[in-house]
């Protein structure tokens, strides 16, 4: 076929299984939409369809991704130091952040995982909120590391740090403690200045998994979210979430550089002759070849500035709390959740009605959102993740879940 043929064929068939995604009324999981700026470099990046990996061969790629990585760890407020990453999304950030980590914390315990492996190595404790993203269980099985054990949260969702001290005081030995950014449902911050000082006690890697809540940092005004956060050894976050670039694009962010390389690098050596260097891309995340995901990040940063990043995370957390404002002054509506940041937790009386409202919602087509199960109960979960989503699409959001409760009721 001819190729315009084939792009034809694929945009007509496809049309009718997309979702709308990238629209301001999208209020599914945690998805966000695509700034304009990174969509149009992402382009960019395919029609240039450089392999990333290594700095000699693309040294573009390589530098207009390092600049994108400075520029976040000055925005998010992290050590400039730090080891970037970018890699697919928050599961592959936190699965290298806790490759490092693990890499760290056997090398301290003098095992060589790289010569030895996993077997009969000092076994890792891993610990991990009870309200974690599974993607964490995740990562830690791809790293042999087992079930974490789990430790209690309050009724937002956060870790409860005397939980935390008691469970690490119950063994010995290597630990990892994973720490949250916003949690799913509630967009509740774990207490980081309690936390990380309980596991640096223990001699702990810490891991924050703030796949969509490490942007608070950005923000003035929500800054006393990730107060403290800057104290743990990597984060995982992604770009395609709350920064709105295209799919797919994550970021990895390791203090311990030696670590991080050594646990993804396969030129360890190097890393002994030049610690102090910049290294090539592809000895901080767990591909080889790769697109350069990093590019659509500085477009998305160079267009909108400190002010504007800062700007577009504060609109999705206002209109959070004006969605929240107003679903709560629907008759028969409660609102579930500590509204602070991007996440609306609601539910309608009983299950069986909140489960008819969610459908409803969905079949009536004006917005997205979600149904989960948050606390026991079914929730109708609206996370607000895309920057065109503000004062008019709030109210759309609030009036069509108002008219789907009215048609439940009146059923
Ligand atoms: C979305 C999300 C993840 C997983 O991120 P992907 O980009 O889907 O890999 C992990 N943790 C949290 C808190 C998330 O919201």
């Amino acid at each position: 076929m001819a190729a315009e043929d084939v792009v034809d064929l694929l945009a007509r068939t496809a049309e009718p299984g997309l979702m709308a995604m990238p629209s301001g009324r999208f209020f599914g999981w945690v998805i966000g939409g695509t700034l304009p700026a990174a969509l149009a470099s992402d382009w960019l990046v395919s029609a240039w369809d450089q392999n990333a990996g290594l700095r000699y061969a693309t040294p573009a790629m390589a530098a207009i991704e390092e600049s994108a990585g400075a520029w976040l760890l000055d925005l998010l407020g992290l050590p400039a130091a730090c080891d970037v990453g970018f890699v697919t999304g928050a599961t592959m950030a936190n699965f290298t952040g806790l490759a490092a980590g693990r890499w760290r914390l056997l090398a301290d315990a003098g095992w060589d995982l790289d010569g030895d492996g996993l077997a009969g190595a000092p076994r890792i404790r891993c610990f991990v909120g009870r309200e974690r993203h599974e993607t964490v269980d995740l990562a830690l099985r791809y790293l042999g590391l087992g079930r974490p054990t789990v430790v209690d949260a309050d009724d937002q969702g956060r870790m409860i740090p005397a939980a935390l001290e008691a469970a690490l005081a119950e063994g010995s030995g290597p630990a990892l403690v994973c720490l949250q950014a916003g949690n799913l449902h509630s967009g509740a911050f774990d207490p980081f200045p309690e936390t990380i000082s309980i596991a640096r006690k223990h001699g702990a890697w810490v891991h924050i998994d703030g796949a969509f809540g490490l942007w608070a940092a950005a923000v003035p005004e929500l800054r006393s979210l990730t107060r403290g956060y800057e104290g743990a050894d990597s984060w995982g976050t992604d770009a395609h979430k709350t920064l709105n670039v295209p799919y797919d694009c994550g970021v990895a962010i390791v203090r311990d550089a030696l670590a991080l390389r050594s646990a993804m690098g396969l030129h360890t050596s190097y890393l002994i002759q030049d610690p102090e260097g910049p290294g090539d891309p592809f000895e901080k995340v767990p591909e080889l070849s790769r697109r350069a995901r990093g590019v659509p990040v500085w477009a998305a940063l160079k267009s909108l500035g400190r002010e504007g990043v800062a700007g577009q995370v504060r609109g999705l957390a206002a209109a959070a709390s004006n969605i929240a404002a107003g679903l709560a002054g629907l008759d028969g509506a409660e609102v579930l959740n500590d509204v602070g940041y991007t996440q609306v937790c609601v539910a309608f009386g009983d299950d069986d009605t909140t489960r008819a409202v969610t459908a409803r919602i969905i079949a009536d087509g004006k917005v997205w959102m979600s149904g989960s199960r948050w606390r026991d109960r079914d929730v109708l979960r609206v996370s607000v993740s895309n920057w065109q989503t503000a004062g008019e699409e709030v109210d759309t959001a609030v009036a069509a879940v108002a008219s789907a409760l009215a048609a439940v009721r009146g059923s």
